[in-house]
């Protein structure tokens, strides 16, 4: 398999960086992942979008046009023959003594892409995945697709400790979003999920459904909700790249209403697949 370090194609294999790269002592850089449908990619242009401006909101300026970063890619997924899976891509400072404080203008950054085959997870899709709620640790610009992810891990692995798929995290009484999704809950037919400011990513899973939902007239309120509103949910569930439109089916041990994926999480499971389909054919 292939992997484009700076702007060349290479052996996954022999895709190095050195041990005083920004990215790897500090976690200075930011990354994307984008979901590879039938050899395609999916909202290709938002993730890259997005990665651009995670960059440039830490100063780390990309030394590429978003139509050079598309058409590499698509280069790489040929490459690799890559069918259904994702292409991770990150951007760090670059490569210099180490030293808290910015690196001279000279230092350039390290850019690398590779792919990985990753099946749909069909099984949970269908049959929903249990959480945990915990608090909210991370700091204060969530909106930046940081690499450092110390404190969603932190959370993720203490779902995974209990036997759960992800932590819905928290800030006092609101809602913020999963250790790697953003989190949508239902009631009454209307769908809620956090606004999208400082505290939650930006996802692009989500406003693909913000905007089938607004399509298909099905109401959406973008705002904070509380932990009794995620108590007192008719459904819940949660989205990402690699997740899609997940039902959430068991909270801290308690299940969302009987257990199972309710009838406005299943339709927008429908109304994504059609999104998939437009974009990637099938
Ligand atoms: N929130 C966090 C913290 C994430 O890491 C992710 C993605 O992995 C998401 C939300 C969902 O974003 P997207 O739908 O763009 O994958």
């Amino acid at each position: 398999k292939y992997a484009i370090l700076n702007g060349k194609m290479i052996a996954r294999s022999e895709a190095k960086v050195d041990v005083e790269d920004r990215g790897y002592q500090f976690g200075d850089g930011v990354y994307e992942v984008i979901r590879v449908y039938n050899g395609k990619m999916f909202t290709a242009k938002e993730h890259l979008k997005r990665f651009v401006k995670s960059s440039e909101s830490i100063g780390i300026y990309i030394p590429y046009t978003i139509d050079q970063l598309t058409e590499s890619l698509e280069e790489l997924i040929e490459k690799n023959k890559l069918h259904l899976g994702t292409i991770y891509m990150q951007i760090t400072r670059g490569v210099a003594p180490r030293n808290h404080a910015f690196p001279t203008a000279d230092v350039s950054p390290t850019l690398v892409a590779y792919t990985k085959e990753v099946a749909r997870p069909e099984d949970s899709l269908n049959s929903g995945v249990k959480t945990i709620i915990m608090e909210d640790i991370r700091w204060l610009r969530c909106d930046i697709k940081s690499l450092n992810l110390l404190g969603n891990l932190l959370a993720k692995q203490k779902a995974a400790d209990e036997g759960c798929f992800e932590a819905i995290q928290h800030r006092g009484q609101d809602v913020t979003e999963g250790s790697s999704s953003n989190v949508f809950i239902v009631k009454n037919g209307v769908v809620i999920t956090h606004e999208s400011n400082n505290l939650i990513l930006k996802g692009i899973t989500k406003d693909v459904i913000l905007q089938v939902c607004t399509d298909n007239n099905v109401p959406v309120e973008e705002r904070t909700f509380t932990l009794e509103e995620l108590e007192q949910a008719d459904e819940v569930f949660l989205s990402s790249t690699t997740s899609e439109v997940m039902p959430i089916v068991e909270i801290d041990g308690k299940k969302v209403k009987e257990g199972l994926t309710g009838p406005v999480t299943r339709k927008l499971q429908e109304l994504f697949e059609r999104e998939i389909v437009k974009q990637c054919g099938n």
